[in-house]
């Protein structure tokens, strides 16, 4: 059973990569170059032995990234509301596809499941499950590493906003620092495995 709060059983500091749970678009986006990072992703966590967590749908940039991890002989658990099932066509191939009640659950079920998140290129659904992680984070909720996967630079507009937000004194630089960007698997899949928690937004000494 999914517990209430994903979070609620963290460990104070992250453990080594073995699961990684993605954000990513139920959309490919325009240019194939998001499609084609994306499967070098896929390949880059199995050939790591990392499992993979997301949505659980076959639509998108999500169901490329289950289709090249799937390909390689990787993990790949789904989690899907039952309201989805048919509008993200839930994918029929992964290691183990969950079933859930509301996007309430599934958001809490890919965080309990992942010790790691990486954000992909997506929408604002991306941007929801990505900024609900993040701050979390922030919060000392948890202390698992999140990553943006900056493909094309696609991530440089969200980047300027928050160096913006830092400037004007709403987010601290630290916690800024704390998000991993990466456009490239390996070193990102790296900084997952190296990373660190900040100190959280309410536990500052002085
Ligand atoms: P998008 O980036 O908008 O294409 O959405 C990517 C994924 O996020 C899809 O599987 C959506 O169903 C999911 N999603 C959208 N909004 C939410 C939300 N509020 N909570 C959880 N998942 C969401």
């Amino acid at each position: 059973m999914p517990s209430d709060n994903a979070f609620a059983s963290a460990p104070a500091a992250s453990n080594p990569l073995r699961r990684v749970t993605a954000y990513t678009g139920s959309a490919a986006g325009v240019d194939p170059v998001y499609s084609e990072a994306v499967r070098r992703l896929g390949v880059a966590l199995a050939g790591r032995g990392v499992g993979v967590v997301y949505g659980g749908g076959k639509v998108g940039l999500m169901g490329i990234l289950a289709d090249s991890v799937m390909a390689v002989g990787g993990k790949v658990s789904g989690v899907m509301p039952r309201a989805l099932a048919d509008a993200e066509i839930a994918h029929e191939g992964l290691t183990d596809l969950e079933i859930v009640q509301d996007m309430h659950q599934r958001k809490n079920r890919m965080a309990e499941l992942g010790n790691a998140f990486i954000a992909l290129p997506g929408g604002a659904g991306t941007l929801e499950e990505l900024f609900e992680t993040w701050t979390w984070q922030h919060l000392g909720l948890h202390a698992k590493p999140v990553a943006l996967y900056n493909v094309k630079g696609f991530w440089n507009p969200l980047l300027d906003l928050l160096d913006h937000m830092v400037e004007e004194g709403f987010l601290r630089q630290e916690l800024r620092d704390s998000l991993i960007v990466e456009s490239e698997p390996a070193p990102l899949l790296e900084a997952l495995a190296q990373w660190h928690p900040a100190t959280p937004k309410w536990d500052r000494q002085g």
